[in-house]
């Protein structure tokens, strides 16, 4: 079957009605092994590290939605970066986003670097400035746009032509864009990886992550590795994100309106400093991501013009509806402090050099009404200033 339209593979791609029943839902196959008539000779599904229906579905149905030709599914995304990771061999370099997710700098920085591959951690808002950090031994470019929790805009169209004239790979972490919003195999990337964990999964109840690339020789080495490592998600899980997806466009759409409603409320408030989002035309990324996205999300993360960490405190603990937790992408609203919690794991210094500032608050705008949103965050704002 071919599907023309995103909210059409949202619904129909990768599932198909169960064989043997009829089950328009894929069934939770809940096996670890299946039953061979005869050694060697079975239905194609032997162990469920290696193989599995309800998987199957769910990659089928990513590698659709990211317009790619295979789709692997992993326990956690950092278990899909730590797969595209494992390909590379001591001595490869990787040049990467610098105000990265603060789990994959972890990743990256403790477990990979002490086996001598070594990371370089540059800005990349000028995509032409990436060329001068390629050497010989450049094997990838990692790239997250927007980027967490600045919501910098990298122009993926760019790097993949640096990626390209130099041989190397380009990984694009797509979680905070989805593929509702960008899809970066079309732009040139050769590997998407994905928290499912967040918009995909949407309703903040499972953990997953997945590997999309049109790449057959990646494709056979990740999935050499999701067997021989084993980071699989069980099959619940699966099940989950595939009912998950099948309203990633509604959600999405929300979540854009949303986004938008926050970001312009929070710019003309005046106890706001600086506001970070993309589809705001003060937003230094506004014209790489009005070109390479359909919309632009809900994430947005902003400072108050009284910096102190003291009052970002108070008005986080002042929220009623954002609950405060890490994660983001699920249906209902969370807010954060990245200094603190999600982006803990990368150094002070570091921190400091991206711009992040320890004052700063993340919000992932959920799908509510907008005007209780906005209610709620004027209350929060307001009443941490008057105490
Ligand atoms: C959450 C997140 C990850 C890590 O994914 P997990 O599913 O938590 O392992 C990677 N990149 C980004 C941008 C994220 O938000």
């Amino acid at each position: 079957m071919t599907y023309m339209k995103f909210g059409t593979k949202a619904v129909h791609a990768g599932v198909e009605p169960d064989p043997t029943t009829g089950a328009i839902m894929t069934p939770i196959y809940q096996t670890s092994t299946y039953v061979q008539e005869s050694p060697g000779k079975h239905k194609g599904y032997e162990y469920a590290r290696t193989q599995n229906p309800t998987r199957d579905a769910l990659q089928a149905s990513l590698a659709a939605l990211e317009n790619g030709k295979y789709g692997l599914c992993y326990a956690t995304g950092l278990a899909a970066t730590d797969t595209i990771m494992k390909t590379l061999r001591p001595g490869d370099e990787v040049i990467c986003t610098n105000d990265m997710y603060g789990g994959t700098y972890r990743l990256f920085t403790t477990v990979f670097q002490p086996f001598g591959i070594k990371f370089i951690f540059v800005p990349m808002a000028e995509a032409e400035s990436v060329e001068q950090y390629v050497t010989d031994k450049t094997k990838m470019v990692w790239v997250e746009t927007p980027t967490n929790p600045l919501m910098n805009v990298i122009d993926i169209e760019k790097i993949a032509a640096i990626t390209k004239k130099h041989e190397v790979l380009l990984t694009v972490d797509n979680t905070f864009a989805t593929p509702y919003l960008q899809n970066p195999l079309d732009l040139g990337a050769d590997i998407v990886m994905h928290s499912v964990t967040k918009y995909l999964g949407g309703h903040s109840d499972t953990v997953m992550g997945a590997i999309i690339t049109n790449n057959e020789k990646l494709y056979e080495s990740y999935k050499f590795l999701q067997n021989a490592a084993g980071g699989t998600p069980g099959p619940q899980d699966c099940f989950l994100v595939l009912r998950g997806i099948k309203t990633l466009h509604l959600r999405m759409r929300q979540h854009c309106i949303n986004g938008k409603a926050v970001a312009e409320f929070l710019e003309q408030h005046p106890l706001v400093g600086k506001v970070y989002y993309p589809g705001l035309e003060s937003h230094k990324g506004y014209e790489i991501a009005k070109k390479q996205m359909r919309d632009f999300g809900g994430m947005v993360s902003f400072t108050l013009k009284d910096d102190k960490v003291t009052t970002a405190i108070k008005t986080l603990e002042n929220f009623n509806l954002f609950a405060l937790a890490e994660s983001l992408g699920g249906v209902e609203s969370l807010c954060g402090h990245p200094a603190s919690m999600t982006h803990a794991s990368i150094p002070p210094e570091e921190r400091k050099k991206s711009g992040l500032s320890d004052s700063l608050i993340r919000l992932s705008v959920g799908i509510e009404d907008t005007e209780d949103l906005i209610a709620d965050l004027k209350q929060a704002i307001e009443s941490a200033s008057k105490a």
